[in-house]
């Protein structure tokens, strides 16, 4: 392990905030973190694990211990005649997990390509991007239970995953390291094209019988198009997920705004953050260093050197913005420490 005193984040998360943690502890192996947990317990008892800081918003220096795993190990469990069971350990880059898979022609979670950040912390918002979620491939998760310091495992069916939701975001919330992930891939994948304009983008590209990794390279083609490269604008994806009504409130939307986009999600209805924020003026909408992207509104960019606490409260106020206009309270995806 190394230990580092006054760590510089700015590289470290993809707004680019320049804070600093008092601690900075990079863990090389999963059995460093037992006798880590009571160190960091005993001298300061704050402590945050950093993955690819590509879902969270600095506002202020972090007064406390920050683990960084770079354990990395990816393994073949076991397979049969229909699966392969893979075992990604918490740091490998997520993305590199979906071009392993892709390149052995192995589906699940070809159309999550190019999201940012680890493997570890893929199942804390169940991850999900063009029609495939980490739910769909996922077969367990073990962690260590800060409770009381054992590894556990958690099967799927126990994660409780929703939409940008899972049983890390309530019960175990604080009470849990992810020391890695175990996925169930399929050996006879079947392309999911029936999102966003991925079909019409393999048509245009004269593919009319897509392999997982055509479907894989239009995704990533897609998103080089629409979202802001986090190396060059400082951003973290999605900040707001995108709310779930009730009919009778999505009635009354659609009463005034006919042409509402809306996802049906058993009996309440998902519309668009990015068309809310749009209706609300907000589209590309810049003040000061802060901005909403032009080609997505959902994405909030630091064009420049914008503090985290900056950010904080422009997102406030397209909060209160979209509030004001429908009624609708978005709630940040990004995790704001
Ligand atoms: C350009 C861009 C595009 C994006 N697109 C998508 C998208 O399409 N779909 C989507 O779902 N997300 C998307 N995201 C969000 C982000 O990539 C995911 O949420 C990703 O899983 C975060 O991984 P990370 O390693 O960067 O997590 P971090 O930001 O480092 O951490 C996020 C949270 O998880 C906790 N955590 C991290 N690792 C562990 C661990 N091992 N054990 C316990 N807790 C842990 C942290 O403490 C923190 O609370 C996007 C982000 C960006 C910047």
């Amino acid at each position: 392990m190394k230990i580092f005193e006054n760590y510089s984040l700015a590289e470290l998360n993809t707004f680019h905030i320049d804070v600093r943690s008092n601690k900075f502890i990079v863990v090389e192996k999963v059995d460093e973190l037992d006798n880590l947990i009571d160190f960091v317990e005993l001298s300061s008892g704050k402590f945050l694990i950093l993955g690819g800081g590509s879902n969270i918003l600095f506002t202020k220096d972090f007064d406390g211990t920050i683990l960084h795993l770079s354990f990395n190990q990816l393994s073949e469990l076991k397979s049969d005649d229909r699966f392969v069971y893979i075992k990604a350990e918490a740091g490998v880059v997520w993305d590199e997990l979906v071009k392993y898979s892709v390149d052995k022609n192995l589906g699940g979670i070809e159309n999550l390509a190019m999201i940012p950040g680890t493997v570890g912390a893929a199942p804390i918002q169940n991850i999900g991007a063009y029609g495939q979620e980490l739910k769909d491939s996922l077969f367990e998760v073990e962690y260590i239970d800060l409770t009381d310091k054992k590894i556990k495992t958690i099967s799927n069916e126990k994660c409780e995953f929703g939409y940008r939701d899972s049983i890390f975001k309530k019960s175990l919330r604080d009470k849990f390291i992810i020391t890695s992930v175990i996925l169930r891939l399929s050996k006879n994948p079947v392309p999911v094209l029936n999102y966003g304009n991925v079909s019409n983008e393999l048509s245009k590209s004269g593919i009319d019988k897509p392999t997982i990794k055509d479907v894989s390279n239009i995704i990533r083609k897609i998103r080089t198009e629409k979202l802001p490269d986090p190396n060059q604008i400082g951003n973290a994806g999605s900040f707001f997920k995108n709310p779930i009504i009730d009919e009778n409130k999505f009635e009354s939307i659609k009463e005034k705004y006919p042409d509402v986009p809306s996802f049906r999600q058993e009996n309440k209805i998902k519309i668009p953050a990015a068309w809310l924020i749009e209706k609300s003026g907000l589209k590309g909408y810049k003040k000061g260093n802060i901005g909403t992207y032009p080609n997505q509104p959902l994405v909030i960019v630091n064009y420049g050197k914008a503090s985290g606490k900056e950010i904080l409260e422009f997102a406030q106020l397209i909060q209160s913005t979209v509030f004001e206009k429908f009624q609708i309270q978005l709630e940040p995806e990004v995790n704001i420490i």
